[in-house]
């Protein structure tokens, strides 16, 4: 599988490079997207990505630098498809997992208002994101863990952390995540972790990854707060210095596992 590292900003200042949060795994029968930052889709499709390969969008949690683009990559969806004369059929759905139905469905609302009312034969599903499995098409399993980034609201998680299974490989993507949380999100084993650094030092996340004794096989640094934007050589040196194997990413990297 494909690991594609689209957007990888956090909610900050814009950075010239660097757009909002956005990722995506690739397996051979569907593309995934995990979360749907500002000019995911317009990235994706520029990295060769092909859209119309989509099966299903996993958003972590409804804030803008993880959601703003969604309304987007729906879009360009359905415009690739109109371009290539090879759009999506009745057979075709994608899902839309979120802890906040609301954000989805006001993408959606914008969407019908838009050119040709969105007129689509494919279906797109709205679903709520609850903790444990939550996705399973016998391609990908897709299980989250609520972390404590976001308050509760109407006694409901409204932020998550995402584990991809595929085959015998493991992908966790922290989500925005209190250094707390990190030992609750990581399985025993995990061929990759991608951590978030908006909200943290290299060093801190680092050192608590190893605290909790868990294997991290790739450790990936997304989500990223100014200090590292502004320096990815001094940041990669610092990630180099702390963890066995571990990349600050930058928009447009590809992973294979
Ligand atoms: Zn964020
Ligand atoms: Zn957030």
């Amino acid at each position: 599988m494909k690991l594609y590292t689209i957007g990888t900003c956090a909610g900050t200042e814009p950075f010239p490079g660097f757009r909002h949060t956005s990722l995506a795994v690739e397996t051979e029968y569907g593309l995934y997207f995990i979360d749907a930052g500002e000019s995911g889709a317009y990235n994706a499709h520029l990295m060769g990505l092909d859209l119309l390969k989509t099966k299903a969008i996993f958003i972590t949690h409804p804030h803008m630098d993880h959601v703003g683009g969604l309304g987007n990559l729906l879009w360009y969806i359905r415009k690739v498809g109109l371009v290539r004369k090879q759009s999506l059929t009745k057979d075709d759905n994608i899902d839309i997992l979120t802890p906040c139905i609301e954000t989805a469905e006001g993408f959606l609302t914008v969407l019908t208002n838009t050119e040709g009312d969105f007129k689509i034969d494919y279906t797109q599903t709205v679903k709520k994101v609850r903790e444990g499995l939550i996705f399973d098409n016998g391609d990908i399993s897709v299980y989250a863990t609520h972390t404590d980034h976001m308050p509760k609201k109407n006694d409901e998680y409204q932020s998550f952390s995402y584990r991809l299974v595929h085959g015998d490989k493991t992908i966790v993507f922290s989500g925005d995540i209190r250094r707390e949380n990190i030992d609750d999100v990581l399985p025993d084993e995990c061929d990759a972790f991608l951590i978030e650094t908006g909200h943290h030092q290299i060093e801190d996340v680092c050192q608590t990854i190893k605290d909790t004794g868990k294997k991290v096989k790739k450790l990936i640094f997304v989500h990223h707060g100014g200090y590292i934007m502004r320096d990815v050589e001094g940041a990669q040196k610092r990630a180099d210095d702390s963890f066995e194997n571990a990349v600050i990413a930058r928009d447009g990297m590809t992973f294979e596992f």
